[in-house]
């Protein structure tokens, strides 16, 4: 797509002739698309969360308070609900953080040893009620990266994350991490439910999911996928991932050291 702008070329107060300056427009729309494309996506999503709230609390207030049972479970729903919400917004928030300072993230030196110390704790017991088990393998000698750690975490923490919830029990999860070429190639590998060929390139799409119900019963915004590939790309780096439906995933990131 193309704007003109028409200038005319006065001599003696004559026209004489015109100018017209064209200037590609393309890559403006297509920002534009995706502006408005997320902003209703997210409207959605927030207005689903809050459209159940409203509908269990307006049942409460008309008498389904009276019956305790009813009451109880009404609320853990509402709760649930929240949490969702919560987590949407934290979401977005962290993926318009990431957007907004590119590539001016602050950085210090990084250890990835102890990130992986500091997130596993989190993560264990997630895998623990699903009898899956997170082995690791870390090379001793990982390079020190020039990176912001809350990011690092971050990524790290959605991507095994997602390895736990998309693994079905007794399932394994290996995340190993190895120098390359002056930086860090890193995996997170599953025995899970696998991802299907056609869904492989939408992925790291904001709230692109293979299986939206799947994924809102495992308490997922779509997000974090988006936020992983925003994260590395503002340090310079990349993300691939190699699946088999039924067989489990594997992501590699490679991480710069600076
Ligand atoms: P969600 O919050 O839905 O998990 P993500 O952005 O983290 O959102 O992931 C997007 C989609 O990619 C998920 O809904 C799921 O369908 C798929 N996915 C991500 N990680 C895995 C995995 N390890 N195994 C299978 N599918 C996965």
């Amino acid at each position: 797509a193309f704007r003109v702008n028409v200038v005319p070329l006065m001599r003696k107060e004559k026209i004489v002739g015109v100018v017209a300056v064209f200037r590609d427009i393309t890559e403006i729309r297509e920002l534009e698309k995706m502006r408005s494309e997320f902003v209703a996506n997210v409207s959605h999503e927030l207005r689903t969360p809050l459209t159940s709230i409203k509908g269990f609390v307006e049942t409460l207030l008309d008498g389904a308070m009276e019956d305790r049972e009813v009451a109880r479970r009404f609320l853990e729903i509402i709760n649930v609900e929240t949490n969702r919400l919560s987590r949407l917004i934290n979401d977005i928030l962290s993926l318009s953080s990431i957007e907004a300072k590119n590539k001016e993230i602050s950085r210090s030196p990084v250890n990835f040893n102890e990130i992986v110390e500091k997130v596993l704790p989190i993560l264990v017991p997630m895998a623990e009620e699903k009898n899956i088990t997170v082995e690791t393998d870390i090379h001793p000698d990982l390079p020190v990266i020039m990176a912001n750690e809350d990011l690092i975490k971050q990524v790290l923490i959605n991507l095994v994350d997602n390895a736990i919830k998309y693994t079905p029990e007794n399932g394994r999860v290996v995340l190993s991490a190895t120098p390359s070429g002056g930086g860090l190639k890193v995996s997170v590998k599953d025995t899970g439910i696998g991802i299907p060929p056609e869904s492989m390139s939408r992925l790291f799409e904001r709230f692109y999911r293979v299986d939206k119900a799947r994924s809102r019963e495992l308490g997922g915004t779509g997000l974090g996928l988006a936020i992983v590939k925003h994260a590395l790309e503002a340090h310079g780096g990349t993300i691939k991932v190699e699946s088999q439906v039924g067989m489990g995933s594997k992501f590699t990131f490679y991480l710069p050291a600076i």
